[in-house]
């Protein structure tokens, strides 16, 4: 048996941290002292059912070789070995211990990237993806150092040849194929050029695809959904390529996006990284900050440059890291940039990054009509600048602001001084208002969680008008795609198939008693649909305004009259 399973198999998690830490009986939980931060009152929590610890405060939680990681700053094959040591089972000879269903989620994304690359080289298949590449200005040897390919214009062109291998079901919890509510499996990339998300080995962790040709019913950039090994807010395209390079000239340039990434290394600058269409989080940070001394963000001529910087200025604080920034003309990327003016142009541009505080000032200074505008935005940073936990680099911006701005340090002080802790707090959860009645994300899941036959009667398209988070979204969008498969919630597979963001809510959910029981889980899903329903006829309606097809418009009203009515009288 695979040592990763015979852990799990054999160790009861709650004797395990019941040896570290005193846990106590409550409902069908045991609560404890949370060991990963300081606390007075227990918000830890292990289940025994479930196998899973969890801290409501500050959002540990995992299994038993996650636990033993955590608490012994372990890494996981180290852990693996430990936790084997100290049980009395065996481990195999290999060194290697990657749990069976990491190892097949490689194997099923090498497999894929290998049918990309063969229809990018097909003659007839790729002659336009090729075309596309070459007026991009990238060479054979970035495509071939980036593993780039191209996703036929079909629905099921990979199912197929997954079909043939015997790989659909990884490939389904790859995300690079969906199953359709008729059973049928098709292909989530399809016309696009994709390109590989390499893992720090070498290893492909997942795939991003760009639309060939700009069209209004799909997103020109899309991502595989984030899975087991593949995590959004932790990965930084072209880390893995250039890495030595950065560490090389300490120096690094954070892009938007993959071509962006790839225009540069065709100019002959090996040392930038892209987030993958997202905002920068705290963890990019972490994973490129002990490699470099100089970091320089350059940012698209579109993007709102005033408030992108205001997001990350925080963030950069707390690391103590000062970053440069570069703002490009509008309407230009640094693709676009470079081929129109080259090389040069691109390198003054660098050459006149500023501070980020000073570029704030700036760009701000520059929008504002008036003295209040102004004030306004110099009271929208200070609120930023309170986030910094430490005083002194607190300060330190506080000074910049005031040299910049010429107002004095201690208005500046005493100013931010009075802005409302609570106004600094951030909405993290979405809420979806169900005419009048509002329900929180963690109060959907519980709903679908615990009666997930619910999801087998909302399409993936109703989900999709849910005003919730785009983790507890996908989170529906997974469990909704095990309850038409197999009828039910496997808590363990779905626990597989999430990053960490969406495992902490499985997991908060699983702690939780369902919160909706018999009358009310009906009248509440009923009210749900509706709600759906009409947003979805919202939707259509704004279509049918585009269009001026003014019959669908009053065809569509009516529904949604109609629907209301219903709704006020189920009420
Ligand atoms: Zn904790």
């Amino acid at each position: 048996m695979d040592p990763v399973e015979e852990i799990k198999a054999k160790l009861d998690i709650v004797e395990v941290i019941g040896e570290f830490v005193a846990l106590r009986q409550q409902g069908k939980n045991l609560v404890g002292l949370c060991p990963f931060h300081q606390e007075k009152t227990p918000s830890f929590s292990v289940n025994r059912e479930a196998q899973f610890f969890h801290c409501f405060g500050c959002k540990a939680g995992g299994d038993v070789i996650t636990f033993w990681m955590k608490y012994h700053n372990l890494g996981f094959n180290e852990a693996v070995e430990d936790l084997c040591s100290k049980y009395g089972i065996e481990l195999p000879k290999s060194k290697e211990v990657l749990p069976q269903s990491i190892k097949a989620l490689y194997a099923v994304n090498e497999a894929a990237m290998d049918f990309y690359k063969r229809a990018l080289a097909d003659k007839e298949i790729g002659r336009s993806a090729r075309a596309y590449l070459e007026k991009r200005g990238l060479n054979k040897e970035i495509l071939e150092e980036f593993g780039i390919g191209y996703a036929p214009d079909s629905w099921d062109a990979l199912s197929t040849y997954f079909q043939r291998k015997g790989l659909l079901q990884e490939g389904l919890r790859a995300g690079l194929i969906g199953k359709s509510r008729q059973g049928t499996y098709y292909d989530r990339f399809r016309d696009r050029i994709v390109f590989p998300l390499w893992g720090m080995k070498g290893e492909i962790l997942g795939f991003g695809g760009r639309l060939l040709e700009a069209n209004n019913n799909e997103p020109k950039y899309l991502n595989t959904p984030e899975t087991q090994v593949f995590q959004k807010r932790r990965y930084l395209y072209g880390l893995y390529q250039n890495l030595v390079e950065i560490k090389k000239t300490r120096e690094v340039f954070f892009v938007e996006g993959y071509v962006d990434l790839l225009t540069l290394k065709s100019y002959g600058i090996h040392n930038a990284v892209a987030t993958l269409g997202t905002a920068l989080t705290p963890d990019h940070l972490k994973l490129i900050k002990p490699h470099i001394s100089e970091i320089t963000l350059i940012f698209d001529g579109d993007t709102a440059g005033r408030k992108a910087s205001l997001r990350v200025l925080p963030m950069f604080v707390n690391e103590e890291m000062n970053p440069k920034v570069v703002l490009l003309p509008e309407g230009h990327d640094p693709d676009s940039f470079l081929r129109e003016r080259g090389y040069l142009e691109f390198s003054k541009l660098l050459g006149k990054a500023t501070d980020l505080i000073e570029f704030y000032m700036y760009a701000v200074s520059k929008e504002a009509r008036q003295r209040e505008d102004l004030v306004l935005a110099i009271r929208e940073l200070l609120k930023t600048i309170k986030k910094i936990s430490s005083p002194l680099l607190q300060g330190e911006c506080l000074r910049k602001i005031s040299l910049n701005m010429d107002m004095s340090y201690d208005l500046l002080l005493s100013e931010m001084e009075r802005i409302d802790d609570v106004e600094c707090r951030q909405v993290v959860e979405g809420t979806i208002n169900v005419q009048g009645m509002r329900i929180k994300d963690m109060e959907a899941l519980n709903l679908f969680y615990y009666s997930p036959y619910l999801l087998k009667e909302v399409s993936v398209t109703e989900l999709r008008h849910l005003q919730v988070s785009e983790s507890t979204l996908s989170l529906l969008e997974k469990m909704k795609e095990q309850v038409d498969a197999f009828g039910k919630i496997e808590t363990d597979a779905l626990l597989q198939a999430c990053g960490e963001e969406e495992a902490c809510k499985i997991r908060e959910v699983l702690l939780a008693p369902p919160i909706f029981v018999a009358g009310n889980v009906k009248r509440t899903f009923q009210m749900l649909k509706d709600q759906l329903k009409c947003n979805l006829i919202s939707a259509k309606v704004e279509e049918a305004k585009a269009k001026g097809d003014i019959n669908l418009i009053g065809t569509l009203l009516k529904q949604k009259a109609d629907l209301i009515k219903n709704l006020s009288q189920n009420i």
